[in-house]
Parts: structure tokens; sequence; C-alpha cells
């Protein structure tokens, strides 16, 4: 059945009176996994967040409907009990809350109904393996004196538990090395089905090496400029890295000299490399 599950219409947000949400559209079917890429500051995040409904993020304009339903007229508790799963950038610590406790209390408050130890418990055991986690992190403080591919590993072993209609990941990359990268998107891959979705926020470019999205979007200064398929994401990639040369190369001398020859990545000639020309000036080429 073809549904959409999320569908954001022109969504606009603040935050402390300035604009960062200027109008996302964003259509996403159970089933499909998506990834957003973008550069800092664009409103990955803030796009997570005000679906998640943080209070610090004023909407402004615009429409989310979730599974049938108006996200934005929902708490962030019945969000997630409607089956919207958020893992944030930066998780939090939570001292004094054992990592079963926290799992046991998030999937009673979730479903309604809280699972036995033993049945949490051989629930958690092949994920716990999938995800390369020992069994003693189950007994430790949420999140305390966790590594940050701890903490993101922890994140996964949530989703994976809730089993929820939707997960948005954001940045679960981020400071984690090859090894525990490869653990955490495998795992988030192997959790996709056909009644779930996934979307996917990085800045990783290897990304696709574990992660078969359906979708790719870029996000631009608060709206998505582009969507394509896998193949965006490699080209995404590509120009983050030619803005960041082009960028070094004028703020080195002021375009004044810019040796080096022309700037290539491979033999394809770039729609960044356009770009670059028409600021730049005819040295670039
Ligand atoms: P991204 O995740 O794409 O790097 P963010 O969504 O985190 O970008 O941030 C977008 C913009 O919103 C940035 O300019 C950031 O400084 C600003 N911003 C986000 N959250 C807050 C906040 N709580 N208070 C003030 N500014 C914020
Ligand atoms: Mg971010």
């Amino acid at each position: 059945m073809e549904t959409l599950l999320l569908n954001v219409i022109d969504l606009q947000s603040k935050v402390e009176g300035k604009s960062i949400l200027k109008g996302v559209n964003l259509k996403v079917k159970r089933g499909e996994i998506h990834v957003i890429m973008g550069p800092n500051g664009a409103g990955k995040s803030t796009l997570a967040n005000v679906l998640m409904g943080h209070p610090h993020h004023e909407i402004v304009a615009g429409r989310v409907n979730f599974d049938g339903a108006d996200l934005l007229a929902m708490s962030v508790d019945e969000r997630a009990r409607a089956g919207l799963f958020m893992s944030f950038q930066y998780p939090e610590e939570i001292p004094g809350v054992t990592v079963l406790n926290f799992l046991r209390t998030a999937v009673g408050q979730i479903s309604g109904v809280t699972p036995s130890l033993f049945e949490l418990n051989s629930k958690l055991a092949s994920n716990l393996r999938d995800l390369n986690m020992d069994q003693s992190y189950m007994s430790r403080y949420l999140n305390q004196g966790f590594s940050g591919g701890e903490k993101k590993k922890n994140e996964i072993l949530q989703m994976a538990i809730l089993e929820p209609k939707l997960a948005v990941l954001d940045e679960t990359d981020s400071g984690l090395d090859v090894d525990a990268i490869k653990d955490v998107y495998e795992k988030i891959q192997s959790l996709a089905n056909d009644q779930n979705a996934i979307v996917v926020i990085t800045h990783y470019n290897k990304i696709l090496n574990y992660i078969k999205p359906d979708f790719v979007h870029i996000l631009v200064d608060g709206r998505i400029v582009e969507s394509g398929d896998a193949t965006l994401a490699d080209r995404a990639a590509m120009d983050a890295r030619l803005s960041a040369k082009v960028a070094a190369h004028l703020q080195s001398d002021a375009g004044a000299n810019l040796g080096g020859g022309p700037l290539r990545i491979g033999h394809r000639k770039h729609r960044s490399l356009r770009q670059a020309k028409c600021r730049g000036g005819d040295q670039l080429g």
C-alpha cells in the first residue's frame, strides 16, 4: 500500500527570532530510506528537532502530517507513541538510570505494555551482538561515560527495540571510527522494512557503502534544494569537497593567484565547478 507516512509541507521555523527552516517539503512513504545531506548550519538538525517537537523552535508556517495525523498538534510524548523516533546528534546523559531500565520504561511508555526483564533481555541479545555491544552496557547509566560510538550504538539499540514507524537519525556517524560506523549503519539498514521508514541526516560521504537510500535530499539554507536517487549523495560529497577547496583558494589570496591547475575531481566536470567559475573568475578554469 502506497500511503505517505510523513508529509512535510512548506515547513518554516524560527529560533530566537531567526528564520531557520524556510519552506521544507518532504514526502516519505513506508518502506523508504531517505538521506538528507547539506552544509553545517543548513537546518538539518533543526528539521529533526522540529519534527520531534523541540520547544526552542517556533513553527512559523507549514504543516506536517504523520501517519494520517497532524504531527505539529501533538505533544512530544504523543509523537513518540505515534511511532516517531529521533536519534539526536548529541545524546543526553541520564545519571541514575540504567540502559536496561531506560529501555524497559521507554517500551512501556510507547507501547503501553512494560515488557518483563526476560522478554526484554531475549530481544536485546541479538541486537547487542549486531552492534558489537557488550551485555555489561545494559547495567550502566544511560550515556554516562559512554564514548561517542557507544552513545550512538545505544541510540540504534533503542530504535531496534522500540520499532518505530519513522526513525529520524541525526548524524549517527559523527565522532565514530570506521568500525563503529559500519556496525551502526549496517544495523540501521537491517532495521528497514516495508512497514517503516528511515530518514538519515549525515555528512558522511561513504554512507552508501552501508545504506541504500531510495532518495537523497540536499538541504541548504533552510530549504531542500535538490532531491534525487543515491547518486546524488556522491555528488553532494564532491560538492562539499569542491566548495571547501574553492573557498580555501579564494581566502588564501583573494583570488589573485589561484595556481595549481583546474579544479577537477576525478575526470568529471562538475556543477559546482561551473558555479565556482562564475564566482571566482577565469582563473578557476
Ligand atoms: P545543521 O544541523 O544543518 O548543521 P542546525 O539545524 O543545527 O544546522 O542549525 C541551523 C541554524 O540554526 C544555525 O545557524 C544554528 O546556529 C541555529 N540554531 C539551531 N538551534 C538553535 C538554538 N537552540 N538557538 C539558537 N540558534 C540555533
Ligand atoms: Mg546538525
